[in-house]
């Protein structure tokens, strides 16, 4: 059995909604669906859901909601009129503006997915199943998954093939409460590990995960198999393409999550595994899995004499760190220094104050501030014990005359992370895709 997760792209209007169907109907263990709400037909459209927020915004400042509010209305009744489905959506939307409030913002925002449900589960002939009547949350806003299974247990048997929204589910104030943005990925893994599918599949719009960022490389290669692992650490610095909580789910059985392409379907895309052994037994793996990174980091290094020799400096910086609320991203550190390397964002308006207090804690007068930086990722679980990757990867920089300012890698060996200038961004990656991956 397999659980099908379609993103907004895939359901944007009638015409994707069909490919959905013929996608659905071509595999007959694609039994339980889960769907985002409507995305983008094309480039300057609007996502449903963004919508929905803006709707919730104007009922919030008690401005006119209507036009946005037909706005929603007029794209789902085109679907269902398009595809003659016949689903009294008069009603649905009579409901919704009765349930409008200011402070209901969730269940506002949640009527995208529900209503995309709806529409494909009448389409295919497949049961509506609310996501309200089995995810559930916490106290502390994070899914509880025992309750979310004993709830779908006692309904699961009802229902052969069914359709449920993703992205939300019930609260435990007994109101509907949302995820995080994109969180229809983690609905689709819940599913797949309750009940034990074969594969998650994943299905938006491009035909699985990048080897590198398209707007810097051209046609990069996709990723033919990629560890969850692996994938963390890309999607870290930015390549993404599930939600970073869609893995947790579905790691302990190591069901693989398959990333594919609804305009593409017969393309292969990307396998995420947990363990990659037998595949890495009889393949030829590339020694780097893909590249990721971000712009505008600082670093900021801290001189003090014998501080490797010394319990708690760091410590004490970081605490200070703490104290601003500042997150470190990196941090390479050396005999007499150490480097903290965070977002420039989170530090725009308090960094010479924090500095200041840094100095102060550590008695050092010595702390500079870097010229924005880039932080590059180089992540491949080829590289572990095999000797003369780093150097080659240094080398090449070094042949172009890429300044590395920061060089980091923890024992896992899974991530090189380079700091490089901000300007030598593009280059960075060029030059490792060119020579390593293409
Ligand atoms: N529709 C929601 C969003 O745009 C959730 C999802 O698509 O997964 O974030």
């Amino acid at each position: 059995m397999k659980v099908v997760k379609f993103g907004g792209s895939s359901l944007a209007d009638a015409h994707q909604f069909k490919k959905v169907k013929d996608i659905i109907l071509s595999d007959e263990q694609r039994k339980v669906i889960v769907v985002s709400a409507p995305g983008k037909r094309f480039k300057s459209d609007n996502k449903i859901t963004d919508l929905l927020y803006l709707c919730h915004a104007h009922v919030k400042y008690g401005v006119s909601y209507d036009t946005i509010f037909n706005t929603i209305k007029e794209r789902f009744e085109e679907i269902n009129e398009a595809l003659g489905l016949g689903v009294d959506l008069d009603k649905e939307f009579k409901t919704i503006k009765d349930n409008i409030s200011k402070d209901n913002l969730d269940y506002i925002v949640s009527r995208g997915e529900y209503l995309s449900a709806l529409l494909l589960s009448k389409y295919l002939g497949y049961d509506f199943v609310d996501a309200r009547d089995f995810i559930s949350f916490k106290y502390d806003g994070s899914i509880d998954f025992e309750m979310t299974k004993t709830r779908f247990d006692s309904l699961k048997l009802k229902h052969q093939t069914m359709v449920a929204p993703g992205f939300y589910g019930l609260g435990v104030s007994g109101r509907i409460k949302i995820m995080s943005r994109g969180g229809s990925d983690i609905t689709g893994s819940i599913l797949a590990d309750l009940l034990d599918a074969e594969i998650y599949e994943n299905f938006s719009d491009v035909s699985g995960i990048l080897s590198a960022d398209p707007s810097i490389i051209k046609n990069p290669k996709s990723i033919p198999i990629i560890t969850y692992a692996e994938l963390r650490e890309l999607s870290y610095l930015g390549a993404k393409v599930l939600h970073e909580e869609a893995i947790f789910p579905v790691k302990a059985k190591n069901i693989p999550i398959n990333i594919l392409n609804t305009n593409h379907p017969e393309d292969k895309g990307t396998m995420i595994l947990h363990d990659t052994y037998e595949y890495d037994m009889t393949h030829e793996v590339s020694m780097i899995t893909g590249i990721s990174g971000k712009k505008d980091f600082i670093s900021i290094t801290v001189y003090k004499s014998g501080s490797s020799a010394m319990v708690g400096v760091i410590k004490k910086a970081l605490e200070i760190l703490e104290e601003y609320k500042v997150s470190v991203e990196n941090m390479p550190c050396g005999i007499d220094s150490f480097s903290l390397i965070v977002s420039k964002d989170s530090v725009n308006d308090i960094l010479y104050e924090m500095v200041d207090e840094i100095k102060k804690a550590l008695d050092t007068k010595s702390v500079s501030i870097s010229e924005p930086i880039a932080l590059i990722g180089i992540v491949g679980r080829a590289m572990v014990n095999s000797p003369g990757i780093s150097g080659k990867i240094f080398g090449e920089l070094g042949n172009h005359n890429i300044n590395i300012e920061t060089i980091s890698q923890g024992a896992d060996e899974l991530n090189i992370m380079v700091g490089v200038k901000n300007e030598d961004f593009e280059k960075t990656i060029s030059v490792i895709y060119e020579r390593f991956i293409r």
